[in-house]
């Protein structure tokens, strides 16, 4: 899917020159961190790929990676030019813009000169890193604490067809570039308080989402859940049958990339109709192009293990005035699976509220996006910064 987002020179031009340049900006409004693709759609037509990717920087220091995996439901679906023929391909466009500028070496990032203050941000996915970001260009001293060996959280787990560990690095350069910011990795923090006592003025935890949705089922444990599957999708390698329980974006990259090491059959079995899947038409699309089956109205409700593999127990759902419910006498047994993958939700931690500690993330949103995890990065650091002023004043 990612190689659709990276455009060539021919489709870029081609992207930028569609746009109507609306006074009213939708575009801009629909973006959750304020991003305004008619800025820098405007400024990459002129010919400055500098200005168009300084505008995308200030407000979005993820630019590279939402460029590659932004969902279609924020600016391309306000984008007005659906009304003539098809949105605009802004993610990509933006992308490709940050890509150039990259090659071309240029720094076109401003920051303010040393405050003298120190701020811990716990966490380096997409939240930690927007808040590193806006706290440092803001004069602040940041020190981000990983408890992984490698930055992106739960962006590492987004399958390399479509988001690669380079391009995760490539916004956090960006992102450190004005030197500000020093990274400990392997560096887990449990008490979030005792740092306020180790000089730092304010924390910003953006710690994720830190477990996954269990079914409770007989013989869960035969399945690997999809954090355990997409971390290291290489030793699941199965060139039989997998069946991907969940009809979201995640059990999409699932099932995708279960197929694209070599899976002869895939099947989502979802507990909804197809219609209701939350996933992007380009998720459904490469569901169609990599030939996934879908069972729908359909609850795994019992895994076993025989001779030939696994054994799914399955049986059909049905909506009623109380929700979702099992038909009765539904239950069918299929055997011959090589593998099972449990992609159906993650739970948020709980948090302890606590002066000059600001949350941001998943760990406050629940399963988000790349960009409203920026977003949310980006308040926590505005509202630590308000609170440093106000002490000052
Ligand atoms: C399979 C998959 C596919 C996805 N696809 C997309 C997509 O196509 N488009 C999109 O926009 N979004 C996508 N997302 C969602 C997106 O990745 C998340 O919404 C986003 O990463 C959340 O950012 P975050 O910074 O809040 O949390 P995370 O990215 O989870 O980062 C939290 C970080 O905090 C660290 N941490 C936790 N506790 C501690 C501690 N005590 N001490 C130190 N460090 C700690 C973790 O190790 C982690 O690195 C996908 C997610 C998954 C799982
Ligand atoms: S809504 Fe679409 S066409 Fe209008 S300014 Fe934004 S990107 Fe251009």
């Amino acid at each position: 899917m990612a190689e659709k987002r990276r455009l060539n020179k021919a489709q870029f031009k081609a992207e930028i020159e569609k746009c109507l340049h609306c006074a009213s900006k939708p575009c801009l409004k629909a973006c959750p961190i304020g991003c305004s693709p008619h800025d820098f759609i405007e400024a990459a037509k002129s010919g400055d790929m500098e200005k168009a990717a300084k505008i995308i920087l200030e407000a979005n220091p993820m630019g590279q990676t939402c460029g590659l995996v932004c969902p279609d439901h924020f600016c391309m679906k306000a984008c007005l030019r659906a009304n003539i023929d098809y949105s605009i391909k802004i993610p990509a466009v933006q992308a490709a813009i940050i890509s150039e500028v990259k090659k071309q070496g240029l720094n076109c990032l401003k920051c303010k000169t040393s405050n003298g203050m120190k701020v811990a941000v716990i966490g380096a996915g997409p939240a930690g890193m927007s808040a590193a970001a806006f706290l440092s260009r803001n004069g602040f001293d940041v020190a981000v604490f990983e408890r992984e060996n490698r930055i992106g959280g739960a962006m590492n787990l987004i399958p390399d067809f479509r988001l690669s560990y380079a391009d995760i690095l490539q916004d956090w350069e960006n992102v450190c570039a004005n030197g500000k910011i020093e990274l400990f990795l392997n560096s887990r923090i449990d008490d979030f308080s005792a740092l306020l006592t180790k000089g730092f003025c304010g924390v910003i935890a953006a710690i994720g989402e830190d477990e996954y949705t269990r079914l409770g089922i007989e013989g869960e444990a035969y399945a690997v859940s999809y954090f355990d599957y997409l971390k290291n999708p290489e030793s699941y390698k199965t060139q039989g049958s997998v069946a991907v329980v969940g009809g979201g974006a995640v059990a999409v990259d699932c099932a995708v990339t279960a197929k694209r090491l070599g899976a002869q059959a895939v099947e989502m079995i979802v507990r909804r109709r197809v219609p209701d899947m939350r996933v992007t038409l380009e998720e459904r699309n490469s569901l169609l192009e990599n030939q996934i089956d879908i069972t729908s109205m359909t609850r795994l409700c019992k895994i076993e293990k025989d001779d030939d593999g696994l054994v799914i127990h399955t049986c059909k759902t049905k909506f009623t005035a109380e929700g979702l419910k099992d038909i009765e006498g539904s239950i069918i047994k299929r055997s011959g699976f090589d593998r099972v993958i449990l992609a159906v939700g993650s739970k948020r931690p709980k948090l302890d509220e606590k002066e000059k500690i600001f949350y941001a993330g998943d760990c406050i949103l629940g399963a988000s996006t790349v960009v409203e995890a920026a977003a949310s990065g980006k308040k926590a650091a505005e509202n630590l910064m308000a609170m440093v002023a106000e002490i000052k004043a």
